[in-house]
């Protein structure tokens, strides 16, 4: 990848990250005083200040681990193939770490065990699949014994 895209990106990392310690005050905890409705949506605030926090938290390890492939000059390269991702890739989305084609192989895959999992067909090696198969059929709605199945199958599994 030329020095010139790798600086493009590089500037990019490094105003997410200064704009991130800028905006970190936002995060104060809510007022604790008033009455007691106050104080239960002032609870519901500081929750979603967390999990904002913890989304904005990945997404900047995110950028720092990509800054750190831009130190060892391995950014853009697709961590699975090694090939290198497109720019257009890395413009929408610059903590890419995957190639396109890796990246859609492994949604592929990843839609599949949801799949895989919903029909309770071919879940695990050691699994009886035709008893569970059976348990499914018998169950006219189709969707109440995927539950139970499912924990089956976790049992099996772990
Ligand atoms: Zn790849």
């Amino acid at each position: 990848m030329e020095k010139t895209v790798v600086d493009h990106f590089k500037k990019i990392f490094l105003e997410i990250l200064s704009d991130q310690e800028e905006s970190d005050g936002q995060f104060l905890p809510a007022s604790r005083e008033g009455d007691e409705v106050d104080l239960v949506s002032a609870e519901k605030d500081n929750q979603m200040d967390l999990r904002l926090k913890a989304r904005n938290a990945i997404y900047l390890k995110k950028v720092r681990k990509s800054l750190q492939k831009i130190e060892d000059g391995t950014f853009g390269e697709c961590e699975n193939c090694g090939v290198e991702i497109t720019f257009n890739r890395l413009s929408a989305r610059p903590t890419a770490a995957l190639c396109i084609q890796c990246k859609e192989a492994e949604e592929k895959e990843e839609n599949q065990l949801i799949h895989k999992n919903r029909n309770s067909v071919k879940v695990g090696r050691n699994l009886p699949v035709e008893s569970i198969d059976k348990n499914f059929k018998s169950d006219e709605t189709g969707t109440s014994n995927f539950k139970v199945s499912h924990m089956d199958y976790q049992d099996i599994v772990t």
